[in-house]
């Protein structure tokens, strides 16, 4: 039972463009692309490895009425980020919406411990990936280089503002960078039609997550359970769509009260 399950089709819902979600085979931005596709939005999805689980989404927002399309790109890749933003136009029309979500998450331990390997490796993938996204939205959604506006939702963590100790405060400090971008960026390009606005989940279900750390943790925010992807995925589609219109330079905590 998803939070989407009684949206059977959507051909009642009006066509709201195309989104684009990075690491959208699984978890939050597998639930993101389902959503965006119920909202009225063809989505173009990209993965890294996981192409059947990429497919699988692609069917899923297909059974919406929408269409939809996964390619796989690498973000840390500039040339990959290039064909996925120029493939998905291509397929399914200019993009409007970008969900910059790909992430991964560091071994638990403690800073004392992190080597060299470790710390590019995240910095690589949830910093460097989060910026080369988010320039490639605007290089083709500003109204100062021929674009028609949009808007780019960068998926932070409540880690940003935890700060994660003794589990990995690398991640962490990687998602203050991703909550910089946004605030620095949203005033950027807030005069060429472009929103930028975050999330910031908290424990949510997924595969992220080393074996046990969700059985240890799972109780343990206000609300007393783990979040699901598809209670971030609606905040993602809220925050896409025209009814957050006068939203920008924002990030909404997704995190059951922690
Ligand atoms: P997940 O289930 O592990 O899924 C990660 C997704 O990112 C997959 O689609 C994966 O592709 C893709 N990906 C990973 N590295 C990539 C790369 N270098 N290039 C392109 N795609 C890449 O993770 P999740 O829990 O849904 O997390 C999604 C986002 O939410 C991340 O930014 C994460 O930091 C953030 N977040 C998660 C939680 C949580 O508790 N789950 C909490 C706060 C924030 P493949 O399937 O092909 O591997």
């Amino acid at each position: 039972m998803t939070l989407r399950d009684d949206v059977s089709s959507g051909d009642q819902v009006e066509s709201n463009g195309t989104a684009l979600v990075t690491g959208g085979s699984r978890g939050i931005g597998a639930a993101a692309a389902i959503a965006l596709a119920a909202d009225g939005w063809n989505v173009g999805l990209s993965y890294r490895t996981q192409a059947d689980q990429a497919a699988a989404v692609v069917a899923a927002c297909e059974r919406l009425g929408r269409k939809a399309v996964a390619i796989q790109a690498d973000v840390v890749d500039p040339a990959d980020i290039e064909r996925l933003f120029d493939e998905v136009a291509a397929q399914l029309g200019p993009i409007g919406a970008v969900i910059n979500n790909a992430g991964v998450i560091s071994p638990a331990g403690r800073v004392a411990e992190y080597d060299v390997e470790r710390l590019e490796r995240v910095l690589r993938i949830n910093v460097t990936g989060a910026f080369l996204v988010a320039g490639a939205a605007v290089r083709r959604m500003s109204t100062a280089r021929g674009g028609t506006g949009g808007v780019i939702v960068n998926v932070s963590s409540r880690a940003a503002v935890l700060g994660s100790a003794g589990e990995y405060v690398d991640y962490a400090a990687s998602k203050a960078a991703v909550d910089a971008l946004t605030t620095g960026l949203a005033n950027e390009v807030a005069e060429e039609g472009i929103r930028v606005v975050g999330v910031r989940p908290g424990l949510i279900e997924t595969e992220i997550h080393e074996p046990g750390r969700l059985d240890r943790l799972g109780a343990t925010p206000p609300l007393g359970r783990p979040g699901k992807p598809d209670e971030v995925a609606e905040a993602i589609a809220f925050l896409a769509s025209a009814r957050a219109s006068y939203m920008t330079g924002t990030t909404l905590d997704v995190s059951g009260g922690r």
